[in-house]
């Protein structure tokens, strides 16, 4: 039996693992702590490590893994932007989930659309306390309106299908563009910011568009724009928005990430006084809604989440070359190992 301890675990991670381990030989230990210096002990007598978006594996961390005796590290999401992959070449095999559920971010974004566009969120308040005044409820048409998308990969191009079911123009805008989309008008990205009445997210946080949407781009946009984002926080500077809505330029706005969300997201904060100034007076406007960094949570991502790690496990230990595998940036570019589908180390 491979044994794997996995970090930072929920309650809803587990039951999908324990079916796919079942099914091929794994007993995952399921460890509520996250992965630090401090509980990288833990993995002590493990065949690897299974970890979140938010477990610290720096180079400390690789080393005490390292030291004992482990090879491999299971990242259960699509990012490593939290691993020294650097650090980890010719020590610890890494392994990723690239992609899990495309529709799950996808409909997750149109869900807040909609809400905030109807205001759903302040009708539900407000009928459970049996107050049934439809006074500033009033939404949009989605029908004909401008629809801007940012980045047309899996997920943008789902989002567009579902805009266009809803009678929308499509505007997009992406690096690398996909002329085979079907009424699609790709702009540049100032034309998008101000044509758009609505504009959504999905492309990843590079070092070129940290911050796209700010100060300058705000002052482009109609007056009234609803914005979405699902995919990275620092894609916004949240200062800005807020003072975007503060001036009522912006009509509203739904958030699934949020730039300082590491210390946040996914926990229980309820009893305690949030220090993050420009998150709570966001929480406190009526036209912003915000979820926890929730948009992949369906049960068929859970499942291919569990499946894709499950299978990254059985592989590496039959020494198979997997494209899940992640790039270690090892700096020999000209004779690169993974291109030529070969192991890196
Ligand atoms: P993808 O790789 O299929 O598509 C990304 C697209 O963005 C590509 O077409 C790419 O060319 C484009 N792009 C790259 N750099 C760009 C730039 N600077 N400006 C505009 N476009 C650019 O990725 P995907 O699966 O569609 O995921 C999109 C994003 O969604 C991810 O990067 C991630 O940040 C986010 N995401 C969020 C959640 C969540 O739970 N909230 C879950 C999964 C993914």
């Amino acid at each position: 039996m491979i044994k794997i301890a996995f970090y930072d675990t929920k309650p809803y991670d587990i039951p999908a693992f324990e079916e796919y381990g079942k099914q091929k030989g794994i007993e995952f230990k399921y460890f509520e702590s996250r992965l630090s210096e401090d509980t990288a002990y833990l993995a002590k007598g493990f065949d690897g490590v299974c970890v979140f978006v938010n477990d610290v594996v720096d180079k400390k961390v690789i080393d005490i893994l390292y030291s004992l005796g482990i090879k491999l590290l299971l990242l259960r999401c699509a990012g490593f932007n939290n691993v020294d992959v650097k650090a980890a070449f010719g020590k610890i095999h890494i392994y990723r989930v690239p992609a899990y559920s495309p529709y799950s971010v996808a409909e997750h974004a149109i869900s807040l659309l909609c809400t905030c566009n109807r205001r759903i969120h302040k009708a539900y308040n407000r009928t459970r306390d049996y107050n049934f005044s439809l006074n500033e409820l009033t939404g949009y048409d989605l029908h004909d309106k401008y629809i801007g998308v940012v980045g047309t990969g899996k997920i943008g191009k789902i989002f567009i299908k579902i805009c266009q079911g809803f009678g929308m123009h499509v505007l997009a805008y992406d690096k690398y563009p996909d002329y085979n989309l079907s009424d699609v008008e790709y702009v540049e990205l100032d034309e998008l910011f101000k044509r758009s009445d609505f504009i959504s997210l999905h492309c990843p946080l590079t070092e070129e568009n940290k911050h796209m949407i700010d100060k300058r781009s705000i002052d482009l946009m109609k007056k009234g724009v609803g914005i979405i984002n699902t995919s990275r926080g620092a894609l916004i500077n949240a200062t800005d928005l807020l003072k975007g809505i503060k001036t009522r330029k912006i009509g509203f706005v739904c958030l699934d990430v949020y730039e300082e969300e590491g210390d946040i997201f996914y926990s229980d904060k309820s009893g305690h006084i949030l220090d993050d100034d420009t998150l709570r007076n966001l929480l406190s406007m009526p036209n912003v809604l915000l979820t926890s960094h929730q948009a992949f949570l369906t049960h068929e991502a859970l499942n291919n989440i569990a499946d894709t790690t499950t299978n990254n496990i059985i592989s590496f230990f039959n020494n198979d070359v997997l494209d899940t595998e992640v790039c270690y940036r090892c700096g020999n570019q000209e004779n690169c190992k993974k291109k030529r589908k070969e192991k890196c180390f």
